[in-house]
């Protein structure tokens, strides 16, 4: 079976930049994350595949290996790890990036076994009336948990990790090159300073496994589309003791059939008859928490907003509850009985005889076209 090519699954044109290709790859991981995606082996299989693509064309070395010789060329490099999972380094790469400041600067990092377990991003999905009042969300996510069987350190039971003989727990051994003495990560324990003699046949030695965690969310009232609620230490269990990362939940609002979130305020259309429109009228207006009589006065034109205060949402982060701004729609008379199309024709034959008098705006408009047909000089 061909393999799929990297730029391809990654949406990138063949000379897009690291930056473009970052910015692909991050959009796509998220929409195909398992997380997103319960259940779904196609999406899992297409996430891993866009981290496989991500792998190579996020490294210079890699890239062009694959630019001259395509597959052939990245696939020994590859190192045949695979297992491309949701925990994969890449992947909280991506979220350090998303996070940017909050995750403090990633250089330099030191390869020790102590290692923070990595963040996770899920996104809660909330109806407009669950954001605005607030609610308690079971969530489940996949994640990684310190191994019950070897308490995280990946010995197997009874047993501990050893100082590795290579190194003496350096994690790094000098080799001399010519003139040269270049440092390198030590082989056999791949910088760790240990090796696990007789690994967790639990865990195989990761100190880590798999599991779908359920938990609890409170979620404030007033919160809005990209609100993160921060779950300190729920993230993924460190490697070898190390503390764990966090778990961010990232709110998505649903559309909801009639109202529309703008920050504070919350908007909807509200259909009036043509009658109402001409006598005025009462009715019942909708309101996330129950109904009100909202009184049109006669002559309301069409577009016309209505605000009644204080109706709309509490800021989660404080400040003025918002208002609920009703947009008036007079509704076009449909089905007409012949009689009632003979009412209607009555009725025009009168306004008619009143001139622009009954009229204001189509008259209004009709004399813009007038003046800017007399400026062409039609
Ligand atoms: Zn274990
Ligand atoms: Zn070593």
């Amino acid at each position: 079976m061909a393999k799929e090519d990297y730029y391809e699954l990654l949406q990138v044109a063949r000379n897009a930049s690291d930056s473009e290709i970052k910015k692909s790859y991050r959009r796509l991981a998220m929409k195909y994350h398992p997380d997103r995606n319960t259940g779904s082996s196609a999406s899992e299989e297409k996430f891993k595949k866009i981290n496989e693509a991500y792998e190579v064309l996020s490294d210079p070395k890699k890239r062009s290996a694959y630019d001259q010789f395509g597959h052939a060329g990245v696939d020994s490099s590859m190192g045949g790890g695979g297992g491309f999972g949701f925990s994969s380094e890449n992947f909280s790469d991506i979220f350090s990036d998303v996070f940017g400041d909050i995750f403090g600067a990633t250089g330099g990092r030191r390869k020790s076994r102590a290692q923070r377990g990595a963040d996770l991003l899920y996104n809660l999905e909330l109806s407009l009336e669950e954001a605005v009042a607030g609610t308690e969300a079971k969530i489940r996510v996949p994640t990684l948990v310190t191994c019950a069987q070897c308490g995280g350190s990946g010995a197997k039971k009874g047993s501990a990790p050893v100082t590795c003989p290579m190194c003496q727990g350096h994690g790094a051994i000098r080799m001399q090159q010519g003139f040269f003495a270049v440092q390198q990560t030590c082989p056999t324990c791949h910088g760790s300073g240990q090796q696990i003699k007789d690994p967790c046949r639990e865990c195989h030695g990761q100190g880590r496994v798999q599991e779908t965690r359920t938990l609890s969310v409170k979620v404030p009232a007033g919160v809005d589309t990209g609100d993160r609620i921060r779950l300190s230490g729920e993230g993924e269990a460190g490697e070898s003791g190390g503390p764990p990362g966090d778990l961010y939940v990232e709110v998505q609002v649903k559309e909801h059939p009639i109202f529309t979130r703008d920050g504070a305020n919350l908007y909807c259309e509200v259909p009036i008859s043509f009658p109402t429109a001409c006598l005025g009228g009462e009715l019942d207006v909708p309101t996330l928490d129950g109904k009100v009589t909202l009184k049109i006065p006669p002559e309301t034109q069409t577009g016309r907003l209505f605000r009644l205060r204080a109706k709309g949402v509490r800021p989660v982060r404080g400040g003025a509850v918002g208002d609920l701004l009703c947009r008036i729609k007079i509704e076009t008379p449909v089905h007409l009985t012949k009689e009632q199309i003979e009412l209607i024709q009555t009725l025009d034959a009168s306004l008619s005889g009143g001139g622009s008098h009954h009229s204001p705006q189509e008259h209004g408009w009709f004399d813009g076209v007038k003046q800017f047909f007399d400026k062409l000089g039609l």
